[in-house]
């Protein structure tokens, strides 16, 4: 927990770090046999709308980010939370930023932000998926129009079947490039195809992408 704002004599508003903390600290009062009889908990709709920053200045603070974003939506800082995304040693940083969905929507129409010198680019986030089927990125299992390949060793069956010794992962195999290494889980967070998406996720600076 963050910070807590009484808005009125029954109600106070809780911050916490991210949507999965809220989501403890909901359950953990509601379902509470002696907190339940005092108070319940919720989440707000609409309250944490996340959005890419890219291209900020490593020397720009957490608190002078936050500051500016701020002044910008005409807003309290209060309401706003940022966790870093990348951890490239590059001179920028991305950053996601929670916020109210109507100062989202605000931030989104501006596209980028003035930071003294600095360029800074907003964009919506995009969460990377992959099918638990196919093991492809880009749909779900309901959507899936394809067979299914072993999240392990791609064949055709489901991952829990699987009793190979070799990992083997689809989709770095289907890059079709040297020196690519296919040798893991399709799941695996060192997969190729994986960092690359997540690199155009948080969009690095063009010239950091191309050494990729
Ligand atoms: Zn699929
Ligand atoms: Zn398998
Ligand atoms: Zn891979």
């Amino acid at each position: 927990m963050q910070k807590s704002i009484s808005t009125n004599k029954s109600k106070l508003i809780v911050k916490v770090q991210n949507e999965e903390e809220a989501r403890i600290l909901v359950d953990s009062i509601n379902y509470n046999k002696e907190l339940e009889t005092f108070f319940s908990a919720k989440i707000p709709k609409g309250i944490s709308k996340r959005v890419v920053l890219s291209e900020v200045p490593k020397s720009y603070s957490e608190e002078q980010l936050i500051g500016s974003i701020a002044r910008e939506l005409n807003c309290e800082s209060s309401l706003l939370f940022i966790r870093k995304l990348s951890k490239v040693p590059f001179t920028f940083a991305t950053y996601s930023l929670f916020l109210p969905e109507l100062l989202a929507s605000d931030l989104l129409n501006k596209e980028r932000l003035y930071l003294d010198f600095h360029t800074i680019f907003v964009r919506r986030y995009v969460r990377i998926i992959r099918c638990f089927k196919c093991n492809c990125f880009g749909h779900i299992l309901q959507d899936c129009k394809f067979d299914t390949s072993c999240t392990r060793c791609s064949q055709g069956h489901n991952v829990k079947k699987c009793s190979s010794k070799d990992l083997f992962c689809i989709n770095c195999k289907s890059l079709d490039e040297d020196g690519v290494d296919f040798s893991h889980s399709a799941d695996s967070s060192t997969c190729m195809v994986y960092r690359r998406l997540l690199m155009q996720q948080i969009e690095l600076p063009s010239f950091a992408r191309k050494n990729l």
